[in-house]
């Protein structure tokens, strides 16, 4: 099947087989929004149930699988998605936004993460201890933590669910996965895959959706062991309250405000790029976004005057179009809150730099030229995520200043710092409340087989990705026996 170009017709996968919804809704291209990417089928409470049990009455059998079996199952996976991986960022490009260059490098990233858990499922490890007691062992072993209530965004359409479903499989979980509303095709498009890798009916379910029905379902239903979300904050603190009053496992990776620490000694040009990449591609529609630009006072007017050089320069167009440096925003309501923060911004008294306009192309898009602003730091511009290309300036007076300023926020996912000083690079890595540090790189782009995760408001829970992700994905048993 060849699901680049064409209108698709996206059912639910639930227990071993295709259905249709209770009722249909419809994706677009946010890049042309006369091309509907596809008519999927939305479930109500009932059929989130169904999906529900299936996974519940399929662990039992999955979870005793061995581990070669899950190795191969998800390499299987792995290995259809990269080979298919041009098509496939197509997809993710028409249904998102993104330009095709980074739709085919995350289709990639979700075949490698695949991989790298078909990898993981053969190294589930174990401790085994001598006891404080004579005669008797001891040993730590690690089991399922049971069925996977998988919550994603719609940012990052096949790597997020990705991060969540290998692991979540690899350590011999059952999943019901809910993708986010504005790509229901891409997560169709996984779910396609996986149905076809031989993984027994009920160990993988696909269930499309709204939030309020279909995942509060999830996150409501006692069947459900713990849940994996992504996405907002405001979303990711009711999810949590839900699941703490019924004690189900629960991780949440949410937004983020992240800093970009330039110093006087940085390498000009190389910040600048870091800055260009970190705070807009992807139209800085990435939780790692560096929205906020600290830069030392002795380079601040150079910093500014160069990045306005540079954006003045980017090219916004239509996804598919080969030399375009950032897509669409993704839909209406994400491109109206954008611009209700240029208003914010400039109510406020921050300084206009650059950009924000809406762009006219050659096909009905929700355009906008890249937006900087020169901001104090209490302004809601350098506060609230906006999610969106938009970023600001906030003028540092020396390094502890910057570093002050860095963690002077609710957020705490990732930072970074352009310094050709050793001492500050060092110093900063210490010091930045978050879960992620950079120096003299963008903020946001990261491996796939490390953690991935922040502090404060941006994540609750254990880590994702690498073999931390074990930590959510199972739960740990201690034996003893009288030897
Ligand atoms: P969102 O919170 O609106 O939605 C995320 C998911 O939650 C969607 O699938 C949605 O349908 C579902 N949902 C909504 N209400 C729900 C409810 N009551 N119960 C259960 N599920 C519900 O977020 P979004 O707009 O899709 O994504 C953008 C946000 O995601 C940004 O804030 C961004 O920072 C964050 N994000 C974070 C990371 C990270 O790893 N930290 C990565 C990507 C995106």
């Amino acid at each position: 099947m060849k699901f680049g170009e064409m209108q698709q017709s996206a059912r639910h996968y639930i227990n071993g087989r295709w259905e249709t919804g209770t009722t249909t809704g419809t994706s677009e291209n946010p890049s042309d929004t006369r091309e509907v990417v596809a008519e999927y089928a939305r479930a109500d409470r009932n059929q989130t149930e169904l999906a529900i049990r299936a996974a519940a009455d399929a662990l039992p059998h999955w979870s005793h699988s061995t581990p070669q079996r899950r190795a191969d199952v998800l390499d299987q996976i792995g290995n259809e998605i990269l080979a298919r991986k041009d098509e496939l960022g197509m997809l993710l490009a028409r249904e998102e936004g993104k330009t095709l260059p980074e739709g085919i490098g995350e289709v990639a990233r979700a075949g490698q993460i695949f991989k790298f858990f078909a990898g993981e499922a053969l190294r589930i490890p174990g401790e085994t201890m001598a006891s404080v007691r004579p005669g008797i062992q001891v040993d730590v072993t690690r089991e399922p933590v049971g069925v996977v209530g998988i919550i994603a965004p719609w940012n990052f359409p096949f790597a997020i669910p990705a991060w969540k479903i290998a692991p979540a499989l690899a350590y011999g979980n059952t999943v019901v996965f809910k993708p986010a509303e504005l790509v229901p095709t891409c997560g169709w498009a996984l779910a396609e895959i996986i149905s076809r890798c031989g993984l027994p009916a009920g160990v993988f379910n696909l269930v499309m959706g709204s939030g309020r029905e279909v995942g509060q379902t999830l996150v409501d239903h006692p069947l459900v062991n713990a849940l994996s979300f992504t996405g907002s904050m405001a979303t990711g603190e009711r999810i949590l309250q839900s699941a703490a009053a019924r004690r189900a496992k629960v991780q949440l990776e949410m937004g983020g405000k992240n800093p970009l620490v330039v110093l006087a000694d940085a390498d000009l040009d190389q910040a600048i790029e870091c800055a260009v990449q970190g705070s807009y591609f992807s139209t800085g529609q990435r939780c790692t976004a560096s929205s906020r630009l600290i830069v030392e006072e002795p380079v601040h007017d150079a910093f500014v005057a160069r990045l306005r050089n540079r954006l003045a320069g980017l090219k916004v167009g239509h996804a598919l179009e080969r030399g375009i440096d950032i897509g669409p925003v993704v839909d209406r309501g994400q491109l109206e809150q954008n611009q209700s923060y240029l208003d914010i911004a400039r109510n406020e008294g921050a300084e206009h730099v650059w950009g924000g306009e809406l762009l006219e192309r050659p096909t009905p898009g929700h355009y906008m030229s890249p937006a900087l602003f020169l901001a104090r730091p209490e302004h809601r511009v350098a506060r609230e995520e906006i999610f969106g290309p938009i970023a600001c300036v906030l003028r540092a007076d020396d390094y502890e200043h910057a570093l002050a300023l860095a963690n002077d926020t609710p957020f705490g996912l990732c930072a970074g710092i352009c310094t050709t000083s050793l001492k500050h690079a060092t110093h900063f890595r210490r010091h930045a409340e978050v879960g992620m540090t950079m120096v003299n790189l963008p903020t946001a782009g990261v491996d796939f087989h490390v953690p991935f995760g922040g502090r404060k408001g941006s994540s609750y829970g254990s880590r994702e990705q690498g073999r931390y992700a074990a930590e959510f994905y199972t739960t740990v048993k201690t034996g003893y026996v009288l030897a």
